[in-house]
């Protein structure tokens, strides 16, 4: 039934510049920079109706970031910022209080958009969030986060699952909650969650109890780092893979992901190295192998060839 799969359509979401040999291993040039997208994405489930956005991009007006991290939008300029989330979200006919579920891959800066725009939606963000949101890392030089980013009563913080045996967090988090208990507080009445392996990955939870959208625990390019997995088709999947790289030449295997110094420390854009190469390798299996017979695209966050190719896919259209 052609009911039962899910819409996903493209929000475009603003645009950054940034320098390749921060991501790309093979690349020495420090000079090539690449205009790349932000990109969002809504999620319609026909069964329930629910609307859902997977991240928010950029902030349309980058003055409502913090001051603190001004200096580091400099450095990805040129920058734009229009169309945000919530006025692409209006172009289709939708309101940003028309979605229901906000799930955040992660906290950085190009990920988090206008949160204040989304007055109706449950937020759903990686074990680890709030203690970053309140207390930062100890090290990243881009790392700069809003404490009061997410409406506590509306936020829902996933347990932990994943292991993270390089994440410092500057004060310890408290203990998670049993990681076989998730509430999501009658976000989907009569469905229980927990995390379950889905192959190759260890961590999935099933959203809606019917296989048709988890969101997937792809630990390493910073604390929490969530996708989503969603049946669109009956032979047909989208692996919204949020910041797991930012190169379709480190999906395809063909270059590394970059590591430089600074101060004397080897540093990285993942929080976690080894792990992002790991998540990397499993998604990059994925792909190539398929999802119970069915084929499997991914989408990177920043990734400017994809949506070259597949802005025939912006709400209202679909992927
Ligand atoms: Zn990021």
């Amino acid at each position: 039934m052609a009911d039962s799969y899910v819409k996903v359509s493209l929000l475009p979401s603003g645009f950054l510049t940034l320098p390749e040999h921060f991501f790309c291993a093979d690349q020495d040039d420090k000079s090539v920079r690449n205009t790349v997208p932000s990109m969002s994405f809504l999620l319609h489930h026909p069964r329930t109706g629910s609307n859902i956005v997977f991240d928010l991009g950029l902030r349309r007006n980058l003055d409502d970031y913090p001051r603190n991290i001004h200096p580091h939008l400099r450095t990805r300029q040129p920058i734009h910022t229009a169309p945000d989330a919530g006025e692409s979200l209006k172009k289709g006919g939708l309101k940003p209080s028309n979605i229901d579920i906000v799930i955040l891959s992660h906290v950085h800066y190009d990920h988090v958009g206008n949160p204040r725009d989304f007055t109706r939606a449950t937020f759903i963000v990686g074990y680890g969030t709030r203690n970053l949101l309140e207390h930062g890392m100890k090290y990243h030089s881009a790392a700069h986060f809003e404490k009061d980013l997410l409406p506590p009563e509306r936020t829902i913080e996933l347990p932990i699952q994943a292991k993270l045996p390089n994440y410092q967090p500057k004060v310890a988090p408290q203990a998670a909650s049993s990681p076989s208990t998730i509430t999501l507080d009658g976000l989907v009445p009569g469905v229980s969650h927990c995390w379950k392996p889905l192959p190759p990955f260890d961590n999935a939870i099933d959203l809606f109890g019917d296989a048709s959208i988890f969101i997937v625990d792809s630990p390493g390019h910073l604390v929490g780092h969530l996708n989503v997995f969603a049946r669109v088709s009956e032979d047909r999947w989208v692996y919204l893979a949020g910041d797991a790289c930012h190169h379709s030449r480190i999906l395809d295997g063909m270059t590394d992901i970059a590591t430089w110094e600074e101060n004397g420390m080897v540093v990285c854009i993942h929080a976690d190295k080894e792990l992002a190469v790991d998540t990397v390798a499993k998604i990059r299996r994925l792909r190539k192998e398929g999802f119970r017979g069915a084929s499997v695209e991914v989408v990177l966050s920043h990734d400017a060839k994809w949506y070259k190719e597949y802005q025939k896919s912006i709400f209202p259209a679909k992927l």
